[in-house]
């Protein structure tokens, strides 16, 4: 959510940003709205004044004995009360519509970001790691897996429908051990790292920007207003809704969760494999700081290098984005994107994303400290993927096979899957 204020003073800049990320934002009937709200009230005040004048008035008259007079000023307050009771019903309705339009308004983007319309228009920053040079055909994931007996697609989808899936023996190591290396990378960086809810209350959706815009692609437990998240980021934001936080050093948060999404509008895209699923596992950062962008810039750096730090002990080679405007969201200020590459797609394949949502978040979630000067501020909120899994599976299985179809285990990774260098396949 934005200021009111800072909305009126950059309609033009609140126009440019609706259009560049192609969300829907009506600024004009926020507008509206807002300049109703603002008569209302003084037409509300107004009128209690003259109420309250009024009251005291007929006090007057019947102290003095005249109750001719008073029952004749009674009446006036009565149809004062009448009128004001219509306007305070009209300026809750402002208020509600206001509170309503608000949250539509999209972020600001930050001056490095470009602008453009879809995932297409993202600017390739840097690459790092060198690509895979196979002496025979290989593999993509799904065979590797099926190979290996540890990922069973058609048995997923025969309990869970279309974008299932199912890890077994090693595969289920594989997944737990990327997590247990991002857990421990991110624990030695300062981070707490948590096991947080995901049956979240609809208000913590709102409050973290991702409702309403992305109730459709969102999971809901019927009958019990709760719903599954997609992110963590959801769940530790919310942890310090309403708060004031100790912000001298930012607050380095890590969660570890399962994540549900409809993905409503992918249908036939990335149908095969790993790629797109329902349900995958995320350890995720989160930084709370202070509303300083170049504290939140810092940040952005750090959680990125953190992921990068991670794609480099899993020995992969990956590529640094710039997101655009328009393949961003709502509260997005800047976006950065690391895709691996995946030897299947003959491409890279996106892994993780790095947003800075500046105060965007802790607005709606009311999470504030207190500055120098005592001074209460709304903190500055970011995330980052360190690993989602099994989508990063698809990497590190193809990447790393061998032409005997064994799999090469990088060594961050061998003190979670008990020691072995390489997956043999079983006899
Ligand atoms: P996001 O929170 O949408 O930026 O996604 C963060 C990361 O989660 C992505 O870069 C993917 O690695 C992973 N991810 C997102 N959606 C899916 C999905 N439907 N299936 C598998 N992995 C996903």
């Amino acid at each position: 959510m934005l200021d009111m204020n800072w909305i009126k003073d950059n309609q033009e800049l609140v126009r440019n940003i609706t259009a560049w990320k192609r969300v829907d934002f009506p600024l004009d009937e926020l507008l509206e709205w807002d300049e109703k709200r603002r008569e209302l009230r003084q037409d509300t005040e107004q009128l209690r004044a003259q109420r309250n004048g009024l009251t005291k008035e007929v006090e007057r008259l019947l102290r003095q004995g005249d109750s001719v007079a008073g029952e004749a000023v009674k009446e006036q307050v009565r149809e004062l009360n009448n009128r004001l009771n219509l306007y305070e019903a009209e300026l809750t309705e402002a208020d509600r519509r206001c509170g309503e339009l608000m949250l539509l308004a999209p972020n600001p983007v930050s001056q490095d970001t470009p602008i453009g319309h879809d995932d297409k228009d993202n600017v390739e920053l840097r690459r790092t790691g060198t690509l895979p040079e196979f002496g025979f055909k290989p593999r993509d994931h799904v065979e590797l897996g099926e190979l290996h007996n540890i990922i069973d697609i058609p048995r997923g989808v025969k309990a869970g429908g279309p974008r299932s899936y199912v890890l077994k023996g090693a595969g289920l190591l594989l997944h737990l051990a990327v997590q247990r290396l991002a857990i421990d990378v991110l624990t030695a960086r300062g981070f707490t790292v948590m096991d947080v809810p995901v049956i979240v209350r609809p208000e913590a959706l709102e409050r973290t920007g991702f409702f309403p815009g992305g109730m459709d692609q969102t999971y809901e437990l019927n009958g019990d207003n709760r719903w599954l998240v997609g992110t963590s980021e959801v769940s530790l934001v919310s942890l310090y809704s309403d708060e004031i936080v100790e912000l001298d050093s930012p607050m380095r948060l890590a969660g570890m969760s399962a994540c549900f999404r409809r993905e409503v509008g992918s249908a036939g895209r990335d149908v095969r494999g790993l790629y797109r699923v329902h349900q995958f596992s995320k350890i995720e950062q989160v930084i709370l700081c202070r509303n300083d962008e170049g504290v939140s810039e810092g940040m952005l750096q750090e959680i990125l290098a953190n992921a990068e730090h991670i794609l480099q002990l899993l020995e992969l080679p990956y590529r640094i984005m710039s997101v655009c405007t328009g393949d961003m969201s709502l509260k997005t200020h800047k976006q950065y994107d690391i895709e691996t590459w995946m030897p299947s797609r003959e491409a890279y394949g996106e892994t993780h994303s790095a947003s800075n949502l500046l105060d965007f978040q802790a607005r709606r979630s009311g999470i504030r400290y207190r500055d120098a000067d005592g001074k209460l501020q709304y903190c500055h909120t970011l995330n980052n993927t360190a690993v989602a899994t099994p989508r990063i599976l698809i990497p590190l299985l193809e990447n790393h096979q061998l032409e005997d179809g064994s799999i090469y285990i990088p060594q961050a990774l061998r003190k979670y899957m008990d020691g072995i260098e390489r997956l043999e396949l079983p006899h």
